[in-house]
């Protein structure tokens, strides 16, 4: 790996023991998780913190691998003490080891809606209600929580007004902790590094903040519904197994306020945004060429991986500080886009065949890219100008085809067209894609 560059704010995992360093080097044991802070010097050396220790010093490149890809399923929850609707006298059962401060949550049985935190304290079980009022929960009703979580992770650090802190939890038969998991594949980040500041953006899911994690300009999207991050988190599974310098990177997921994805920062923002607030003075054609190039050698990835994105749209594009494109959201648009909730689709960018008979492959992907492409080149312009989704979907299925964005050059209008063919298997692979937006950039 010495021969690999490793970026600053990258999670990796130990190879071996070095528990006898040489001065400024870092001690670690093998399977420690360690961040790259920088590179030092130019032999394959870096300064990085070992999370273990807490401490920082020297390691060689060679000493550590990547991390291996999440491996998270239904099994592992975010919330191993939640035991669902079980009664009183089961918790009890449950907490019969009697070890001070073990803990669990249940459903209330007698105030439905409402949970019920049980804990081990001087060889008895306490039951604190938890009321849900106003979309808060809340056992004294003056510390108030957003979700189970938070509650969790609340009174495990502090007394507050229960008898003891939550010392361990007790977790459901067959659950295994999701947080364990995700350490010892080093995804979790510790939030004691991470600072948060303002928001730059709103997700479906939650807000989304700009923040620094160990010296690094990250982007942070916050989910707070403890179920919703629970299903997030079995999707970042696969953006774990992706990466590709035009897919946007995640760094690793922190589990507070709900669950945290921190991504590397795209600082300027959103394609559409892009183009629509610098206009066609400002944006040379060329770079519309570029972030063509861009996203579709990102696709070409997903396309080898055979992944499907399924939502694949300029505002799905995000720009980086030195004005590349990459793509986001890709391994989350699956259960984001029920089939059976059409209204849900995005309409415009969906190709026919995805629509009616919701079979989505990377040549409907490719449909998408064509709409895409038709974004880049009217800078930003939303699709079908002046039409209804009712009018897009009737016409488009009587072979409609959007026109050619003003002063767009014959040949990428071609290009676009030939994605937007009714049979998919006319539509070009987004390897032929990159190859003939390769020839246009050089001005064949
Ligand atoms: P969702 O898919 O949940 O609707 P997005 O991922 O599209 O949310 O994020 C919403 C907005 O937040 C984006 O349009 C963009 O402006 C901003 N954003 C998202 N991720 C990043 C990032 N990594 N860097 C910078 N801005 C981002």
């Amino acid at each position: 790996m010495s021969d690999k560059y490793l970026a600053a704010g990258t999670q990796c995992i130990t190879k071996y023991d070095n528990t006898k360093p040489k001065v400024e080097e870092l001690r670690f044991h093998k399977g420690d998780v360690v961040t790259i802070i920088n590179k030092w010097q130019d032999r394959g050396w870096y300064r990085a913190h070992n999370h273990a220790s807490g401490l920082d010093g020297l390691i060689s490149g060679n000493a550590v691998r990547e991390r291996p890809p999440i491996k998270v399923d239904q099994k592992h929850s975010l919330m191993p003490w939640f035991h669902g609707s079980i009664t009183g006298y089961q918790a009890v059962q449950q907490l019969q080891s009697k070890e001070e401060g073990l803990f669990l949550v249940r459903e209330s049985m007698r105030h439905p809606g409402d949970y019920v935190l049980c804990v081990s304290h001087k060889g008895e079980v306490i039951h604190y209600r938890i009321c849900y009022q106003d979309g808060k929960l809340s056992i004294d009703l003056t510390q108030k929580f957003c979700n189970l979580i938070d509650m969790i992770e609340y009174y495990t650090s502090n007394q507050g007004v229960l008898a003891t802190k939550l010392k361990k939890p007790k977790p459901k038969h067959g659950a295994k902790s999701a947080e364990e998991e995700l350490a010892k594949a080093g995804w979790l980040l510790s939030v004691q590094h991470l600072t948060i500041g303002e928001k730059i953006g709103e997700g479906e899911f939650g807000d989304v903040l700009r923040g620094m994690y160990m010296g690094q300009p990250v982007a942070i999207k916050n989910i707070k519904c403890d179920v919703t991050a629970q299903n997030f988190l079995a999707e970042t599974t696969t953006m774990t197994h992706l990466k590709h310098k035009n897919l946007v990177n995640l760094l690793g997921v922190v589990l507070h306020n709900g669950l945290y994805l921190v991504m590397e920062l795209m600082s300027k923002g959103n394609l559409v945004g892009y183009l629509r607030s610098r206009g066609r003075n400002n944006v040379p054609h060329q770079q519309l060429l570029r972030f063509s190039l861009d996203v579709v050698q990102g696709m070409e990835y997903l396309e080898e991986k055979r992944m499907v994105h399924r939502d694949l749209a300029a505002r799905n594009i995000l720009v980086s500080e030195n004005v590349e494109a990459k793509i986001s959201d890709f391994g989350l648009a699956k259960s984001k886009l029920l089939p059976e909730d059409l209204s849900r689709l995005p309409i415009k960018w969906t190709a026919p065949e995805a629509l009616r008979l919701n079979k989505f492959s990377s040549r409907s992907d490719v449909w998408s890219f064509g709409i895409l492409l038709w974004e880049i080149f009217s800078f930003g312009r939303a699709p079908y100008p002046k039409m209804t989704i009712r009018e897009v979907l009737q016409r488009v299925q009587d072979g409609y085809r959007m026109d050619a964005p003003e002063s767009c050059q014959p040949v990428v209008f071609t290009l676009m067209k030939s994605c937007w063919e009714e049979d998919p298997s006319k539509r070009p692979s987004f390897k032929k894609l990159r190859e003939k937006l390769e020839k246009i950039m050089l001005g064949d």
